[in-house]
């Protein structure tokens, strides 16, 4: 299912929410809306989506570099020992190791570790500051880049846990509703998945059947 599909049903339970709290102070809204547009989109950071369609593109960069720079490294290595017969270990060491990273790491795996890093951080400063959605939106994060895709994130065990970040969240803000909001929000993701061919194994991985429409 297209990220934007999974948004705009995100961004409907939004306004439902709104509606239903009838908290139309913009800030309040605006909560309430994010919140469900997050957790519409949260459970495919389990694969290139929406979310991380920039770091896609900053890791196919960085990659590249990598590679560069350890070719460069190469020449640079062979000149010095080719003109004056002197062999630099550090360099020579460095060289192969940035061309063999280069070349090994798929563009996959760095944007894995830039998703991760990005939720490390978030963990680590949920976990400073004792806030507690924090630090498990940041542990989601770092996790889900690197479970298989429609596994883990796709299930019922998953919607749990985003609930209670959602509900760590809702005690912070004071907004009522705000659980509930984010819980549909995610189940909305898993319905609209569960219409595809491939369906999705929501009791994964103590019950392997794939639900679908
Ligand atoms: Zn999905």
């Amino acid at each position: 299912m297209k990220g934007s599909t999974h948004l705009a049903i995100g961004t409907m339970v939004g306004v439902a929410g709104i509606a239903y709290q009838g908290a139309y102070e913009p800030w309040d809204a605006a909560w309430y809306l994010s919140v469900a547009a997050f957790s519409s989109l949260s459970p495919d950071l389990d694969a290139p989506s929406m979310l991380t369609r920039k770091l896609t593109a900053a890791s196919r960069f960085l990659r590249g570099l990598v590679v560069w720079a350890g070719s460069a490294s190469i020449v640079v290595a062979l000149i010095a020992y080719l003109s004056d017969r002197l062999v630099h270990p550090e360099l020579v060491t460095a060289a192969v190791a940035l061309t063999l990273l280069g070349l090994i790491a798929r563009q996959g795996v760095i944007r894995n570790l830039l998703v991760s890093g990005i939720g490390a951080c978030l963990f680590y400063t949920g976990m400073n500051d004792s806030i507690g959605w924090l630090l498990g939106f940041g542990l989601y994060v770092a996790i889900a880049p690197w479970l298989k895709h429609r596994g883990l994130t796709h299930t019922l065990w998953a919607t749990a846990a985003w609930g209670w970040i959602a509900w760590e969240l809702e005690q912070q803000l004071l907004l009522p509703g705000l659980t509930v909001t984010a819980i549909m929000g995610y189940a909305s993701h898993l319905l609209l998945d569960i219409i595809t061919p491939q369906g999705v194994r929501l009791l994964y991985p103590l019950w392997n059947k794939s639900w679908k429409l």
